[in-house]
């Protein structure tokens, strides 16, 4: 297997979620994550021994410092990170039933908007191997899209391969507002991953997921991958259409099966394996993160893939 030379970086909104493991009571313990797509992802190649780092503003508090030390203790770099004056995100989600989560936010005013694209230049002035982006940074407010923007325009004029959830929140941001600055965004990217809705919502003209497909193929994405759930995933590729099974799994928390799923496919990528490759790892770290509580802390190592891996 070759490993790529380089770090991969990631960037985007680290928050702090504080989670109840049932509904929330009086009396409920509430246990303190690292929590973040993007953060996310970084944890996970991390895990599969790639040299990842994640950058992004924290606010100069506590919260801040308890993401530093998570991210610290899953070797991700954050040397790079800019510490701001205002707060650090903060999160709160109850598990209401096996299946379902509620999320209540709070980010309004906090540091992970704040990013400019001079945090940009530091953190992708690096031997880089490969940048990670969301559509979810842009969302957050003007400067954080200009930056992010800004990041996909460094990688296509330094010939960097990027990739970029599509991520659409729609409490963040309108559709239509997402759908005029997303296609700029992913803009000769080399893998776009999203579900079939959100890859519908980048492509223009596309009115299926397979036109879409198409179109952004046309346009100069290396590679389309639709996220399917528990009907697994699909690679839209210049060598054909590529479709792989989710894992057989008790889904017990869907909460950043997306973010394991992207870990999984951008490790085999990295690793040089073909789209079926890809496709199967991704699948199997979606299914370690829905099989487990927690958005990434269930995502296995290195070592433990081939003794998983028993499909
Ligand atoms: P998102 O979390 O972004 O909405 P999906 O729900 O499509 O994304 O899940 C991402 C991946 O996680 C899927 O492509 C699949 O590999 C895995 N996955 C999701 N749900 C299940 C499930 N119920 N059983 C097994 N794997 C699942």
């Amino acid at each position: 297997m070759t490993r790529s030379a380089g770090t991969v970086v990631t960037f985007g909104e680290a928050l702090v979620s504080v989670r109840s493991a049932g509904p929330l009571a009086i009396g409920s313990p509430l246990t303190m994550h690292a929590a973040g797509a993007e953060l996310n992802v970084a944890v996970g190649l991390a895990r599969l021994g790639h040299a990842a780092s994640w950058g992004g503003v924290l606010g100069d508090d506590e919260l801040g410092e308890f993401l530093l030390r998570s991210l610290a203790a899953e070797r991700v770099d954050a040397s790079r990170v800019r510490r701001d004056v205002l707060p650090t995100g903060v999160m709160f989600l109850e598990a209401r039933t096996p299946d379902v989560s509620r999320v209540f936010y709070h980010r309004k005013g906090s540091a992970g908007a704040q990013l400019t694209p001079h945090d940009v230049d530091r953190l992708l002035d690096r031997d880089l191997a490969w940048l990670h982006l969301t559509g979810i940074t842009p969302a957050l407010s003007e400067r954080a899209r200009a930056a992010v923007l800004h990041a996909a325009e460094t990688c296509r004029r330094r010939s960097v391969p990027f990739s970029v959830d599509v991520n659409f929140r729609s409490k963040l941001w309108s559709a239509p507002e997402a759908a005029e600055v997303l296609p700029r965004l992913i803009e000769g990217a080399e893998v776009v991953i999203g579900s079939p809705e959100e890859l519908v919502l980048v492509a223009p003209e596309g009115k299926t997921v397979e036109a879409a497909a198409a179109e952004l193929l046309s346009r100069g994405v290396g590679e389309v991958v639709a996220k399917l759930g528990a009907a697994g995933a699909r690679a839209y590729t210049a060598q054909g259409v590529f479709t792989a099974p989710a894992f057989p799994v008790r889904a017990v928390d869907t909460v950043g099966a997306g973010d394991a799923f992207t870990a999984g496919y951008l490790s085999a990528r990295l690793d040089g394996e073909d789209a079926d490759g890809r496709l199967r790892r991704g699948n199997l770290l979606g299914a370690f993160a829905v099989g487990q509580l927690g958005d990434w802390e269930g995502l296995p190592r290195r070592d433990e893939l081939g003794l998983l891996d028993l499909g």
